[in-house]
């Protein structure tokens, strides 16, 4: 288990991080996460949002809604208890703005790379246990090159491999939709069966990972 010093110097440095200006992918870096050492499930997310990044903290605006209320489903007694027990980071850190259509951009892939080292020190530190990837960006890292349908509702070993309830393998990877309203994905009645699927897998297993 990370200890506070340590996180402590890691969320220092990814805060501080100014890579994606400097490269002239953003005009502004505004790094967001929130978690704690003694926390064994991580949240991994896309990229903050507009909300997000004015209030520096991960899913508040609608998707973070709609998120804790799937979170609640899959035994979250509440916000705060998910909040404090869950490691909430993004593949990318910063909000990476919006495109002409109005939603927000996907970090490209030059982006992902110059963020992954700061990913990676993450999961080295926490080492968690269960990983609940949200949206595509961390799909393709985990999981890459399989649709939605594939994931949402399975649970993974970390070489990719289907695991069924009785399984030890750790980390797990439990893979879940982005909740922002952007997606479509949703709107089919058979995916939303699938979600309900993935949270009825993740409540023992949050249980169990206490
Ligand atoms: S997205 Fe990541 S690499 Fe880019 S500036 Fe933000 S923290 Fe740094």
């Amino acid at each position: 288990m990370a200890n506070n010093l340590q996180l402590a110097r890691l969320h220092r440095d990814i805060l501080g991080c100014t890579r994606c200006v400097v490269a002239g992918y953003l005009a502004r870096a505004a790094p967001v996460l929130s978690g704690h050492a003694d926390n064994r499930i991580m949240l991994i997310g896309q990229a903050p949002g507009a909300v997000e990044a004015e209030r520096r903290l991960p899913f508040q605006g609608r998707s973070g809604k709609v998120l804790m209320e799937w979170l609640a489903r899959a035994g979250f007694a509440s916000e705060a208890e998910a909040r404090r027990r869950i490691y909430i980071t993004s593949v990318t850190k910063c909000f990476p703005g919006k495109v002409a259509a109005g939603g927000d951009r996907r970090p490209s892939r030059a982006e992902v790379e110059l963020c992954r080292p700061h990913l990676d020190r993450q999961l080295a530190l926490i080492r968690p246990p269960l990983l609940i990837l949200v949206g595509g960006l961390a799909h393709e890292r985990f999981l890459p090159g399989r649709p939605l349908a594939d994931l949402v509702g399975r649970v993974f070993d970390q070489s990719g491999h289907e695991v069924g309830s009785g399984t030890r393998a750790r980390p797990l990877l439990l893979p879940l939709p982005h909740p922002s309203g952007a997606s479509r994905w949703l709107n089919d009645p058979g995916n939303r069966i699938l979600l309900d699927r993935a949270l009825r897998r993740l409540r023992p297993l949050a249980a169990a990972i206490a």
